[in-house]
């Protein structure tokens, strides 16, 4: 059996039609920069949150770009995220100037350690980016409380956590504001990049929208420095498609998730936790083993494809080398990127294919 890590043809074969449709009449309507599809599926999604605003830009690394923009932030600036996470979390925060300053994460959740937060806060901290990782959120009420009292901007990375919920509240109604991906592996994923910011604030709501459309409101008439980063209408037409599923997909997902618990037990596998006051919606499966690279070639040589989330700590990245760091600063990350991996999970994976997997790891404990 040959298996990927996500299987993004079976997803479209549920859709085909619908897609088909949706892209040809886009181009058939001449309208392909900031039209009606994007302006749709702003509204959509912000109304899905329950926030005011939904701002489509070109990926979810320009929607944290932006948001950061928006929100003043540069220069002489720190910003509080986590090194357990994709670089752009921490590559945005550098990209406008400011430094990221990395705490460490909770070794159950992988999401920032909200009892570390303080100790790292200085008179320069402006902000903190809470990465929803691998689908379930932050402890949000404890990070607001630490923003609060300290004067800070809450910016949720929601790039994996589309749907995601914390005591009820969906990923991207709590801070600030908070950013999507539409990256094509996300749980809701385009046919190439894309990304928003929602927010309930008007005046960061104008600026970015100000932001990535050259810093003008009138064509022509800038006001400001700003991008070139609008999400394309032909994603937002696919998208618009592809969100009507999404509480399905991650309920899939869960379902999948809690199947992969089950057949995993009483293996050397670390599954995931989940939070009881979170929705998680799995964007990965992640698992922990004490012999990883072992096992990843076994199921490699058996024909399962497998992910590292992530190899390298941010912290200790080779670009991140001035900030200095060393190893043994972030100890939790740094033990979870020698443990950690992905095994394939999908909405349309079959239970037959799931078993095939959690064989394969039983036999390779056994061995
Ligand atoms: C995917 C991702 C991003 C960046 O999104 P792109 O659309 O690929 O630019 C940022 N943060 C996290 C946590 C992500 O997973």
């Amino acid at each position: 059996m040959e298996l990927q890590l996500l299987d993004l043809k079976a997803q479209y074969e549920t859709i085909k039609d619908e897609i088909k449709d949706a892209v040809i009449n886009t181009i058939e309507s001449g309208h392909y920069i900031l039209g009606p599809e994007v302006k749709k599926l702003e509204e959509d999604i912000a109304n899905y949150c329950g926030v005011k605003h939904g701002i489509g830009v070109a990926n979810g690394t320009d929607a944290l770009v932006l948001t950061l923009k928006a929100f003043g932030i540069g220069e002489g600036d720190e910003v509080i995220t986590t090194p357990f996470t994709f670089f752009a979390s921490a590559e945005t925060v550098s990209q406008v100037g400011a430094t990221p300053v990395f705490v460490d994460v909770d070794e159950k959740t992988y999401c920032i350690d909200e009892n570390k937060i303080e100790e790292k806060i200085t008179s320069k901290t402006k902000a903190i980016i809470a990465v929803h990782i691998f689908g379930q959120m932050c402890d949000m009420d404890r990070i607001m409380e630490i923003a609060e009292k300290h004067n800070l901007i809450v910016i949720e990375d929601a790039c994996q956590a589309i749907g995601a919920e914390y005591k009820g509240k969906k990923a991207g109604s709590i801070g600030h504001a908070a950013c999507f991906s539409f990256f094509p592996t996300k749980n809701l994923g385009g046919y190439g990049d894309g990304g928003m910011i929602v927010t309930n604030d008007d005046e960061v709501a104008q600026t970015i929208r100000m932001l990535r459309f050259h810093g003008s409101k009138i064509k022509y008439y800038h006001d400001m420095i700003g991008y070139n980063s609008r999400l394309d209408e032909i994603q937002a037409a696919i998208l618009n498609v592809k969100f009507k599923h999404i509480d399905d997909w991650n309920n899939a997902r869960k379902e999948k998730a809690h199947k992969y618990n089950e057949l995993l037990a009483n293996t050397k596998c670390v599954t995931p936790y989940e939070d009881e006051k979170c929705k998680h919606i799995y964007h990965l499966y992640i698992l922990q083993h004490e012999e990883r690279e072992e096992l990843l070639r076994f199921l490699k040589d058996n024909g399962v494809a497998t992910g590292i989330y992530y190899p390298v700590p941010l912290h200790l990245q080779n670009v991140y080398e001035y900030l200095g760091y060393k190893e043994g600063d972030l100890p939790v990350s740094e033990k979870l990127s020698k443990r950690t991996f992905a095994i394939p999970l999908y909405p349309e994976i079959t239970l037959e294919q799931q078993e095939y997997v959690a064989d394969l790891i039983r036999k390779f404990d056994n061995k």
